[in-house]
């Protein structure tokens, strides 16, 4: 049956190479009970281990019922292991969580046995063990002698022609060692019982052959008859003669369904371990869900976030109002406002407060302003006077301007400043006549003041309605849109123009078909946040380069090319000087909540920052975040994984002792996915679970809330995707790496 020729077996380590076995020959047949003996370190272990296939050998040949084995791969020794080999250890490896029962169940389970075969099976085992009755006590609670017996019955289960054992009795007390012996003398009638051992008197009884192991040889070979009984190969016919294929057992491979019963069995059977797996999925879980919400509450902070071209002046103390209904405000609503608790003062050309003027020369030396009317000016004067005609101002300077000093107030005194006073080209002269100082506190207010005539400010208030509206201009079936500031047609006031007529450029006869626009119709709307209006002009002069200065009395052809040039009065038709906005100052910013609340009764609307915004868009944001987002969920990833991993790893013993029962890479991965997913789903639903008490409002948890506020449907299938996928990968990443090294040296490491 077993036949070795000159084999030997060598041990590499760290560059040194020790002889485990050398040159042994040696034949054994079915019927024989071999004892191997010899001192520590002669190479007992080793002869069994080449053996029973669970290591290789390096010379020689070892044939198997006459196969050559020198070629075996891993793979064909598997096999063979599976199809001859019971292995009984020393230290018994039993699944210590495992039942008495599903210790011997499982090697017929994985070994692909009839499920009702193997309840038959299993429990006539357990009789011929004598452990019927502990069929249901875990493994870990079992004494030594009960534990090895269940090794035994295990080695049985199949029903191999060979049972290996190394040191069966080296643990146990002698008692107990004397049933083992009894027990495998029993099984060895009809079968080759190999045992190694260092204490021949136990089995001297029941030994039909005693080999004395010595520096890796054979010193000593005797067999002994036994009364009664046929030793050595008569024993082989007769087995032969019970039929038994010469091929070793029939085995089969491990069903779906016992891939899934042992999967869910792993799953709950030791509960630590489950615990812990849980917590390590659900805090994967929760994280990966925190750190998605967070994302999207930033973007959707990021969405009220932005520039806003209406309000410059924030000031602490301001706040910034508007009708109900949309109307402009009358002094009966300024007069009603004034008399609201804590209540300062009343900007009435509000609009005004975010238009920052630039008195300057040029580019970099320059005042930044608001404007202001002269007739709220209540400042002492710094220097110079108050001014005498419609185009002389007072400078208000704020401390806090850094580009300001006393050098510069000297310089600005009688300066007239060409000002753009829309940031659309319409300009105004503002001769400074006088400066003075703002008694201002506020950090936010690092602008000045210039306090100027209502005429003045009256052009100001238009351009700045006309900088803030979108202008669409249509003549002849073509229609051009403006928006704000960017390029477009601009309307300008002139004094040149008659009301209801309009001079544009020569450039817009290309508007009307037949190549003429004098005394055609020019429609201009504007509409902007607070009202939308037509204007119906004639089209009664063309401008071009060199009849501008002419027709309007301008010089600024290079900056107006373009314009549409209407009477004064149209223009402030278009560009009212109505006010729909308002800012309120109030003399105490600690109670302002309050007096917004009393106004807010009165019908008027706090006009809340992000109604004028123009949002920076989520792309910088996304720029970044997502980035981010995708290292730190892979870095959870990762820490899951290895966690995870630690968990798997502390049951390697587990799935080395399931190896060598015979189960292949694929399945042990297929119950490991079970387990893992198994224990994912569960994370996932208690998760699942617990949104959907608090979406309910059934019970409250305020983290949780801020969690699924974002979430939908379609998030929470990703999530349960991205889980069952991670268990999925971890199962792959780690059964492979328990196959890359041979069974043996697995269990080694664990022994
Ligand atoms: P026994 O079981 O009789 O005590 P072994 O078969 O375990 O002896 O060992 C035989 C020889 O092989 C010894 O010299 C031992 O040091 C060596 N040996 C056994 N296993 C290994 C191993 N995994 N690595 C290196 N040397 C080993
Ligand atoms: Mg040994």
């Amino acid at each position: 049956m077993i036949n070795l020729r000159n084999v030997s077996k060598f041990y590499y380590k760290k560059g040194m190479i020790a002889s485990g076995i050398s040159r042994v020959n040696l034949k054994m047949d079915l019927g024989e009970f071999v004892v191997i003996t010899g001192e520590s370190g002669s190479g007992k272990s080793t002869l069994l281990n080449v053996i029973s296939g669970m290591d290789t050998y390096e010379e020689g040949e070892m044939y198997v019922d006459g196969r050559e084995t020198s070629h075996f791969s891993e793979k064909d020794f598997a096999d063979y292991r599976k199809r001859y080999i019971g292995y009984i250890f020393q230290n018994f490896n039993l699944i210590g969580s495992y039942t008495v029962y599903q210790n011997v169940e499982i090697v017929l389970l994985i070994n692909g046995f009839r499920r009702k075969y193997i309840k038959q099976k299993t429990r006539e085992i357990l009789a011929k063990v004598g452990l019927s009755e502990h069929a249901n006590t875990r493994a870990s609670k079992l004494s030594g002698g009960q534990k090895q017996r269940v090794a035994i019955a295990r080695a049985l289960a199949r029903e191999t022609d060979i049972i290996v054992a190394d040191e069966p009795t080296g643990n146990l007390d002698s008692s107990s060692a004397g049933e083992i012996v009894k027990l495998l003398s029993e099984i060895a009638r009809d079968k080759l019982v190999i045992v190694v051992t260092h204490n021949y008197e136990q089995f001297s009884e029941y030994a039909t052959r005693k080999i004395k192991m010595h520096d890796g040889k054979i010193a000593e070979d005797v067999k002994i008859s036994r009364r009664g009984e046929l030793a050595g190969s008569a024993a082989s016919d007769t087995v032969q003669d019970v039929g038994r294929s010469r091929k070793g057992i029939q085995t089969g491979k491990i069903s779906a369904s016992s891939k899934v019963k042992l999967g869910i069995r792993n799953t709950f059977n030791v509960v630590p371990k489950f615990v812990l797996l849980l917590v390590v999925f659900t805090f994967l879980i929760t994280a990966v869900t925190s750190q998605y919400t967070s994302y999207l509450a930033q973007k959707d902070e990021a969405e009220k976030l932005g520039s806003n071209s209406y309000f410059q002046n924030f000031s602490l103390d301001s706040m910034i109002l508007r009708k109900s209904d949309s109307t402009p405000f009358t002094g009966a609503d300024y007069e009603a406002i004034s008399s609201v608790f804590n209540v300062k003062s009343i900007a009435e050309y509000d609009v005004l407060l975010d238009n920052i003027l630039f008195l300057g020369d040029d580019e970099s030396n320059y005042i930044t302003a608001f404007p202001a009317s002269i007739d709220n000016f209540d400042l002492p004067l710094a220097e110079g006077r108050l001014p005498s005609s419609e185009d002389e101002v007072i400078l208000a300077i704020s401390e806090d301007d850094t580009l300001f000093d006393d050098a510069l107030a000297e310089k600005i005194l009688d300066k007239t400043y060409d000002v753009d006073i829309d940031h659309m080209g319409n300009r105004a002269a503002m001769k400074v006549v006088g400066t003075a100082y703002k008694d201002d506190n506020n950090p936010l207010e690092y602008y000045s003041d210039v306090y100027m005539s209502d005429a003045l400010l009256d052009r100001i208030l238009a351009g700045t309605y006309q900088a803030n509206s979108d202008i669409s201009v249509a003549a002849g079936g073509m229609e051009q849109t403006s928006e704000g500031e960017d390029a477009g047609y601009s309307i300008c006031p002139s004094d040149k123009v008659a009301k209801g007529e309009a001079f544009v450029s020569k450039d817009l006869e290309s508007f009307f078909d037949d190549g003429t626009a004098k005394g055609k119709e020019l429609k201009v709307s504007v509409s902007n946040m607070y009202y939308e209006r037509t204007g119906t002009f004639r089209i009664s002069e063309l401008y071009t380069e060199k009849t501008y200065k002419n027709l309007l009395g301008r010089n600024d052809y290079e900056e107006m090319a373009g314009d549409i040039f209407v009477s004064e009065s149209d223009y402030g038709d278009l560009f009212t000087n109505d006010n729909y906005q308002a800012t309120v100052y109030v003399s105490d910013v600690d109670k302002i909540d309050e007096t917004k609340a009393l106004i807010g009764e009165m019908g008027y609307e706090h006009l809340p920052l992000k109604d004028v915004l123009v949002p920076f868009g989520s792309g910088i944001l996304s720029l970044i975040q997502v980035p981010v987002m995708i290292i730190v969920a892979i870095a959870m990833l990762f820490i899951a994984y290895f966690v995870i991993r630690l968990v798997l790893r502390s049951r390697s013993g587990y799935f080395s002792i399931l190896r060598m029962l015979g189960l292949g890479r694929k399945a042990m991965r297929r119950i490991m996915d079970v387990e893992l997913i198994a224990v994912s789903s569960i994370s996932f639903a208690i998760f699942l679970g617990v949104c959907m008490l608090v979406s309910q409002g059934i019970v409250s948890i305020s983290y949780v809330e801020g969690l699924i506020k974002y979430l939908t449907p379609v998030h929470y299938a990703v999530l349960c995707g991205v889980v069952l996928l991670m268990s999925y990968i971890i199962s792959g990443k780690f059964s492979r790496s328990l196959f890359k090294k041979s069974a043996m040296s697995t269990y080694r490491e664990e022994a």
